[in-house]
């Protein structure tokens, strides 16, 4: 709730013995009998739970073979509360086949039970970014002070040289386009893409003024051009690194360059765009949202 910084729960028997241990059992087997359906029509069933061995415990007890259990993802990931279930759901898609069952139940006040069979079109949605690829690109913090700072549980010294500047707001509803949108312009003359949007095309040698169309950064990859590491700037997570992306198609951006180590770095490196939390204004409680680049792995 708000600033709450440490998670709060009652205590474990309300919400196992009388919460989830309860209700999904309750929810799953009264959506199989509801669709005339018995635990082995199943391909996959997910449904969280806080619990690792109890995770286990309730599928058996329902019926189900351990091989129909989607992962519960609290080894890799954690209980991530509400979306928990959703996430299982979005990872059993993406093994799934035309023809599979899936049974999904969430837990929360109660637990509400959905029962899915998929179709030929699962094949238009894979090779799409999803829980696996986003898994296989985390990056583990090897620090814990950092991790206490990112969860603003112990004071750190701000840098005095790049204090924040109050939130303009104004500004990021009237720049939302290029700012949310990360939407750049493109010359119609002679096709030059700049970011953030010009009224003169940047071409020397073009000189078209008011003669601009949008045009959309978020879906280009783009090359490394320069980078450099800051230890000094105001960033929770230093080395800040920060550098020129050419992008793919032309157009020329100073991103943040995030989800990598600076050793690991290299010119001409190809990177993807990442909508992130740029920072929080904590006075005024505004989270603020940028675009930053991401190393593609080669
Ligand atoms: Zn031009």
């Amino acid at each position: 709730v708000g600033d709450d910084k440490y998670d709060r729960s009652w205590e474990d028997r309300w919400i196992r013995d009388a919460g989830y241990s309860k209700f999904i059992p309750e929810a799953v087997s009264g959506l199989l009998k509801k669709c005339n359906l018995s635990p082995k029509d199943i391909a996959k069933v997910c449904y969280p739970c806080l619990y690792a061995r109890d995770h286990a415990n309730m599928g058996r007890k329902l019926g189900f073979d351990p091989a129909q259990i989607q992962d519960h993802m609290l080894t890799a990931v954690g209980y991530t509360g509400t979306p928990n279930a959703l996430m299982m759901l979005a990872a059993a898609l993406e093994d799934a086949k035309p023809g599979d069952r899936i049974l999904a139940a969430s837990y929360g006040n109660g637990s509400d039970a959905i029962f899915f069979q998929v179709t030929d079109e699962i094949e238009r949605a894979k090779n799409k970014r999803g829980i696996k690829e986003y898994l296989s690109s985390k990056k583990p913090l090897s620090n814990y002070e950092k991790y206490l700072h990112f969860r603003d549980m112990i004071p750190v010294e701000e840098s005095p040289r790049t204090e924040l500047s109050p939130t303009w707001i104004s500004t990021q509803w009237r720049e939302h386009k290029w700012i949310v949108g990360f939407v750049g312009s493109r010359c119609k003359r002679c096709g030059t893409p700049q970011y953030p949007g010009q009224r003169v095309c940047v071409k020397p040698d073009c000189g078209a003024i008011d003669e601009m169309e949008d045009y959309r950064f978020s879906d280009k990859k783009g090359r490394l051009f320069t980078y450099t590491g800051d230890n000094l700037g105001t960033c929770p997570d230093l080395p800040g690194v920060y550098g020129m992306v050419d992008f793919e198609g032309g157009g020329r951006a100073l991103l943040d360059v995030t989800d990598c180590n600076l050793d690991e770095l290299k010119v001409d490196m190809p990177v993807e765009m990442s909508f992130r939390r740029k920072y929080y204004d904590k006075q005024r409680g505004v989270y603020s949202y940028w675009w930053k680049a991401v190393p593609l792995k080669q």
